[in-house]
């Protein structure tokens, strides 16, 4: 291997202009265990960038390494070679005192749990709010509804030993989010819950994910159930990520965004991140979608079906797959400017308000692309604007 490329891609990577919302980005991380004649090497050339509030799912077969990864990004190992920055954070300089300090921002939930056994589960619990110190009753009270919230309010008194393994397990996850943490690292969270406790600590992290804190979680499981609450689904085969792929919904607005002319040149990892902040939204023949006039505040491109566009009461235009239009009226200064209706059935997506913001913040080209992109769909109107940079 030519170390001269390796570093030279390295560089490249690391010295990129770092977008803010990005949590976990590893470049060519490789790790082996042992040394000498019991050196095996584990990890090959892994590249992976998360970003804030995405769910991902890890799935592979077992020793392929998704553990020895998750706990280098966890910063519960020191790195080899590669880079790998979590939460802002460089991993790949850090020294002990420097990951126990990373390791306080991140919840994790493994298997084993360690719960301590003298302790209650209410304990346990406020054992790790303490990272985080609030008064007493804040702490109780915060421990106290984590419990709750996963089905254990009447055993916050138990002791370990008097719990089941899946409660055993629910304790160690409420212990994990009670601080709301920026990243949790799940590794099968849900091997030893049934499928009732599954699908609440699964509607708790896609939960986490979405709300105000916009958490990032990095899942390693084989659980099926998962997969609709994911956002993107990275496979490990012998050490190395194999596919990093969309789930089935963002697969299908990517496809769409990749027809829009004025989104052409904007790369495929950005354009998926685009379809991960981008909702699914379903429409009936014969309704309206948008009203010429009105204040609007999102965009939509069509992603099946047809739409007739009007303006000023006359039939302006069809919308087929990959046109969009709609509005962002308080950002553009500007109404709706057609009103537009289902002809037959049809899927769109949308995106708000708040994730075009973030998209502008994260692209500066953005604002240019969804202007040309909105001037296109207006016949006749967008030849000067649909020459973004
Ligand atoms: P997975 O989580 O996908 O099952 P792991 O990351 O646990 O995979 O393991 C990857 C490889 O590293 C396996 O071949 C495993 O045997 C080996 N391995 C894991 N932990 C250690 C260790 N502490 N010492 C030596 N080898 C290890
Ligand atoms: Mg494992």
């Amino acid at each position: 291997m030519s170390s001269g490329t390796l570093s030279t891609s390295l560089d490249r990577a690391v010295n990129r202009p770092a977008s803010t919302d990005v949590v976990i980005r590893a470049v060519a991380v490789n790790y082996a265990y042992g040394e000498g004649d019991t050196r095996t090497q584990v990890l090959f050339d892994n590249h992976l960038e998360i970003s804030r509030g995405e769910v991902v799912i890890m799935t592979g077969p077992s020793g392929s390494g998704k553990s020895t990864l998750l706990t280098l990004i966890g910063a519960l190992r020191s790195m080899q070679e590669g880079y790998l920055e979590v939460l802002g954070r460089n991993l790949s300089r850090a020294d002990e005192p420097a990951r126990v300090e990373i390791r306080k921002e991140i919840g994790f939930i493994f298997q084993q749990h360690n719960l301590f056994t003298s302790l209650s589960a209410l304990e346990n619990v406020r054992m790790a709010t303490a990272l985080r110190p609030a008064s007493v009753e804040e702490m109780n009270r915060r421990a106290v509804a984590m419990l709750t919230r996963l089905g254990l309010a009447d055993r916050i008194g138990h002791r370990p030993s008097e719990l089941s393994g899946g409660q055993k397990q629910r304790v160690a996850i409420a212990r994990a989010l009670v601080n709301s943490p920026s990243l949790v690292l799940a590794d099968e969270p849900t091997a030893s819950l049934d499928a009732a406790s599954s699908q609440v600590v699964l509607d708790l992290l896609r939960e986490l994910a979405d709300g105000p804190t916009r958490t990032t979680i990095l899942l390693v499981t084989h659980d099926q159930r998962v997969i609709d609450k994911a956002d993107r689904i990275v496979n490990m085969v012998g050490g190395r990520i194999v596919t990093n792929s969309l789930t089935r919904v963002a697969v299908r607005i990517v496809r769409a965004l990749s027809a829009v002319e004025a989104l052409s040149g904007m790369g495929e990892a950005t354009l998926s991140r685009l379809a991960n902040s981008m909702t699914v939204e379903h429409h009936r023949p014969g309704g309206t979608i948008v009203r010429q006039g009105d204040e609007g505040d999102r965009f939509y491109v069509v992603g099946s079906g047809v739409a007739d566009a009007y303006r000023d009461g006359q039939f302006s235009e069809e919308k087929l797959f990959g046109e969009g239009f709609g509005m962002i009226s308080s950002y553009f200064k500007s109404p709706i400017p057609e009103t537009v209706t289902a002809r037959t059935e049809m899927e769109l997506y949308v995106l708000a308000k708040d994730d075009f913001m973030r998209a502008l913040a994260a692209d500066q080209s953005f604002e240019g692309r969804i202007r040309a992109l909105l001037a296109g769909s207006a016949a006749g109107a967008g030849a000067q604007a649909a020459e973004a940079p």
